[in-house]
């Protein structure tokens, strides 16, 4: 797959790293052109995204203004000059698309991404078309899963390809709405060291506040550029509300980036240490998320045994829980010792937990998500 063309190199004029940004769902002719004109004022966005079609989890949830959104995105390349990125979720999208002259750039889903048949069937369609084509990551950590989409889609004739890092659907709360497991896109830079990997922050935080922190770090771990979802009232959205950046917030995270950018390419030597040291970080993440989850639970148990006048310790299921951790971690490869010692603080914590439940536990109130 040496073959595989850099997103700098794709079209002209696009500079590195490559931004990319607009709405989540592209949501009325007006939202769409002056989101779009924002973006050209400030210069540094040259790929405008917006999704004409919108997989959504609940059927309820806004699913995209569909055809009618194409003649929108045609008078914002009309006006602006910027290339048009839409997402695909099935053959008959990209066909649309391609008929209406308006789609330079395919996104593939996260949620499509998991699903092999479908990968297979957007390819064909996009085969000969000489559409370029971002596969973003699939909702689980599957690096198997994310490489076979990218190896579908090159196997389609594709080669200008690039992998998207949204991050992955985490278990319960967490500080972003997705987990980044960084691990994970440096395993696909690895794996396909042609690859250009963009970061998606907006997707990523879930959050506009934490948009510019995860951009940072995917900044440093050294991603080829950025999709950062900007509408010109967040408010507004009809999808992903939170997590939308104003015109004059992405003009300050460009700058904030911009500022911090060394000037070398993320295909660059990579800094192996940098690398570990990123991948212990977010696992030391996932652990604390992870730890206060189950901290969450033991107050819900506390208020059930407080109802129920059950007593707090039970020896037994202490006992338990004490063989059948250690044995666990002892076939993991994790000291005896220190794996007795984690579970008796765990426990210990969670014993107080319980113990300090009162009557009026809310843990919707207590732990908001
Ligand atoms: C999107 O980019 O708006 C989108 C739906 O992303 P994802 O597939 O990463 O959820
Ligand atoms: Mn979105």
């Amino acid at each position: 797959m040496d073959d595989i063309v850099a997103i700098e190199n794709w079209f002209e004029g696009t500079g590195y790293p490559v931004i990319i940004a607009g709405p989540c769902s592209a949501e009325s002719e007006e939202q769409v052109v002056d989101t779009a004109r924002a973006l050209a004022s400030d210069g540094r966005c040259h790929i405008f995204r917006a999704g004409v079609w919108k997989p959504r989890s609940r059927p309820s949830s806004f699913s995209g203004m569909g055809s009618e959104a194409l003649g929108w995105l045609a008078r914002v390349k009309e006006e602006t000059g910027m290339i048009v990125a839409i997402e695909a979720g099935t053959p008959g999208h990209v066909e649309e698309a391609i008929e209406s002259g308006v789609a330079d750039i395919f996104w593939i889903g996260s949620r499509t991404v998991s699903n092999p048949f479908s990968v297979d069937e957007i390819a064909e369609a996009l085969r000969g078309t000489g559409r370029a084509v971002m596969v973003k990551n699939p909702l689980t950590p599957d690096i198997d899963l994310w490489s076979g989409a990218i190896e579908r889609v090159y196997g389609a004739g594709i080669s200008r390809l690039a992998a998207v890092h949204r991050g992955f659907s985490p278990f319960g709360r967490s500080r972003y709405r997705n987990m980044a497991k960084w691990e994970v896109p440096l395993g696909i830079r690895d794996r396909f060291p042609h690859i250009s990997i963009i970061s998606d922050p907006s997707h990523l935080a879930g959050e506009a506040s934490l948009v510019p922190e995860v951009a940072e770090r995917a900044l440093k771990i050294g991603m080829d550029g950025f999709m950062v979802e900007v509408h010109h009232d967040p408010d507004r959205a009809l999808s992903d509300r939170r997590q939308q950046l104003t015109p004059v917030a992405f003009s300050s995270l460009m700058d904030r980036l911009m500022a911090g950018w060394s000037g070398v390419s993320g295909r660059s030597p990579y800094d192996m240490l940098q690398g570990l040291r990123d991948q212990v970080d977010s696992i030391d993440y996932q652990l604390i998320e992870l730890i206060s989850a189950r901290m969450e639970i033991a107050a819900r148990m506390g208020e059930y045994k407080r109802r129920h006048n059950i007593s707090i310790v039970q020896i037994e299921r202490w006992l338990d829980i004490a063989r059948s951790r250690v044995a666990h971690g002892r076939s993991a490869g994790l000291d005896i010792p220190f794996t007795e010692a984690f579970m008796k603080l765990l426990h210990h914590e969670s014993v107080k937990i319980q113990a300090s439940v009162d009557s009026d536990h809310n843990p919707e109130r207590d732990h908001p998500q």
